[in-house]
């Protein structure tokens, strides 16, 4: 087995407000302290890392909430720009002052509807090191791109300028791979096709000299269909959308 720690994500999206976080949150603490991930008594779920990565205006709720738990958290998105005339964005500094450990870079909704490149990608990842946080790295192709047998050669390309960062700051990231298809669609890859991508993606870390950095799946991911994405080799967590925002589901994921 790998030393690879499990890591469960939830990305809650432009969901929530504070009396809905404020009951996810407790319910998602009261559900570690009987025994599920993060517990440090031994018992089931140990070995996994959950985080959340919440709107910005949450993150200091997030922590209030969190502080202490074993669970981390993050935002969705960070600036590439350390400061200055960039309005409506938030840089890693700021993320840092929130006690933030993650952040997502490169989402596929921020790549459809906010037209961010995969050098614009490659730019956060760094930032986000450069401001001792993780970046979170999301890569995935549209259902077209996979019918048109494209897969691995977009995961390539959206992955170069990244991995171009170096085997330093690839030491430093999480990569997720979420095929746009099955986000928030409830179809999901099966384990088969994501460990494909998943250990393609591993050959691509290998060669830039961090072959043990962690690749989650997401798409669709549930309780239950967690337990076997989780058992193919190369499949080290997930980051969950629409199943992060029910404090059993993405329990019972974790417990997966
Ligand atoms: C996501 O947005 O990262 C995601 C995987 O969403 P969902 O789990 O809802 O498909």
């Amino acid at each position: 087995m790998s030393m690879r720690r499990r890591l469960v994500i939830g990305n809650w999206k432009m969901n929530g407000n504070r009396a809905e976080n404020q009951q996810l949150l407790s319910d998602l603490v009261n559900l570690q302290k009987v025994g599920g991930a993060g517990a440090d008594d031994g018992t089931k779920g140990a070995d996994v890392e959950l985080a959340v990565c919440a709107p910005f205006p949450y993150l200091p709720q997030v922590a209030d909430a969190l502080k202490g738990t074993g669970i981390t958290w993050g935002a969705q998105d960070a600036s590439e720009h350390a400061k200055g005339a960039y309005t409506g964005e938030v840089s890693v500094a700021m993320l840092a002052e929130f006690g933030c450990s993650w952040a997502l870079v490169g989402h596929s909704e921020r790549r459809a509807y906010h037209g961010e490149t995969s050098d614009v990608v490659a730019r956060k990842a760094a930032a986000v090191i450069q401001g001792g946080l993780t970046p979170v790295v999301c890569v995935g192709e549209t259902q077209a791109e996979r019918e048109a047998g494209d897969t691995l050669k977009i995961i390539d390309e959206q992955l170069a300028p990244v991995l171009a960062l170096g085997a330093d700051a690839v030491k430093n990231m999480v990569l997720a791979y979420e095929p746009v298809w099955a986000i928030g669609t409830g179809l999901t890859a099966s384990p088969e096709q994501a460990q494909e991508v998943h250990a393609h993606i591993r050959k691509l870390l290998a060669a830039a000299g961090a072959p043990e950095q962690r690749v989650l799946y997401g798409g669709s991911v549930k309780a239950a269909n967690a337990t076997s994405l989780f058992a193919k080799e190369d499949i080290d967590g997930a980051l969950v959308g629409g199943a992060s925002l029910v404090a059993t589901d993405f329990q019972g994921i974790a417990d997966a």
